[in-house]
């Protein structure tokens, strides 16, 4: 996962690696290393120059004193260490700050309404939240209301019949009736939870929104989380933007940070929407999905 982006920070660290001092110069090649990773990587374009510059003046506009204390006495951090905790905590800046919580009502059932594209992983998120919520001892419901994607209902149910959660699809109803009817059906099933598996297209488009807009309306969820493929890096980007104008959403899944994914959505999304991202997907299991933590992906990157 961001191997490249990975990569391009290793060879930073490489250039600084033995140098007694860091002069401009020599951040400024190191700098040149990681920008062409994040580029590669997909990074959105104003995201790198704002990123570069940040610790371009941190690296070169203080006299830092890098004395560190440590059990053998007083002793010097190299610059190329030092120049790595400052990558390392841009980044974190860059993705946090960190907010993985769900908001639940305290009488009622509690909504949840994915939205994303086609494609970006949304039916078997929701199968994975619902996962999680079970071991969290709640009672989830799943809604099948993506009814445009042929195979989405039936990927649900087979997900709900795994996980032992019931499954709720109407096909005579559309979606926004058929969301609304589900939370009937969870008070009176004493669920506790409805997760909402919304219609997505290939590309952004209005009746999909319009729809997305009633479902909003009549069912007043809770969390609205977008669902976004990492591998598109700066697509995904774009397309969260503008999901988020319409839905006002309340923060990110991540799916497939576990494959070679150029990984650029992952450093750009926060700091284009102000949203959060809440959880990545790492992995097509049920069990794959973590916490976002944007030290424990700083850290993952800096290797
Ligand atoms: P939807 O159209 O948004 O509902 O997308 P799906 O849930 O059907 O997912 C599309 C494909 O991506 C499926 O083959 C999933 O198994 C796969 N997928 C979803 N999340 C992940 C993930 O985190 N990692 C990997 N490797 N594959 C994933």
């Amino acid at each position: 996962m961001l191997d490249a982006v990975s990569k391009g920070f290793k060879a930073a660290r490489n250039r600084l690696r033995g140098k007694a001092e860091i002069t401009p110069e020599v951040v400024d090649e190191a700098l040149r290393d990681i920008r062409v990773a994040l580029l590669e990587a997909d990074v959105e374009f104003g995201v790198v120059k704002r990123f570069i510059a940040s610790v371009r003046e941190k690296a070169t506009g203080e006299v830092v004193d890098t004395k560190v204390e440590s059990k053998k006495g007083a002793m010097k951090v190299s610059p190329a260490d030092h120049f790595v905790k400052i990558c390392h905590d841009e980044l974190e800046a860059l993705m946090g700050p960190v907010d993985t919580s769900l908001t639940f009502k305290a009488k009622g059932p509690t909504g949840i309404m994915m939205v994303g594209l086609q494609g970006s992983g949304k039916t078997t998120t929701a199968g994975k939240l619902a996962n999680k919520l079970l071991a969290e001892g709640k009672k989830p419901l799943l809604v099948a209301a993506d009814i445009y994607r042929p195979a989405a209902v039936e990927q649900l149910k087979v997900l709900g019949q795994r996980l032992g959660v019931p499954v709720y699809h109407d096909p005579n109803a559309r979606p926004p009736q058929m969301c609304k009817a589900a939370f009937e059906q969870a008070r009176a099933q004493h669920r506790d939870v409805v997760i909402l598996d919304t219609a997505g297209r290939l590309a952004i488009d209005e009746d999909m929104m319009r729809e997305l807009e009633e479902i909003k309306a009549g069912t007043e969820p809770d969390n609205i989380l977008l669902v976004a493929d990492a591998m598109i890096g700066q697509d995904a980007v774009k397309t969260a933007a503008e999901f988020d104008r319409r839905l006002s959403i309340d923060g990110f899944i991540l799916t497939k940070l576990d494959g070679d994914a150029r990984g650029g959505a992952a450093l750009s999304i926060k700091e284009v929407t102000g949203k959060p991202i809440k959880f990545l997907g790492m992995g097509e299991n049920l069990d794959k999905l973590e916490e976002f933590r944007p030290e424990g992906l700083a850290g993952r990157i800096l290797g």
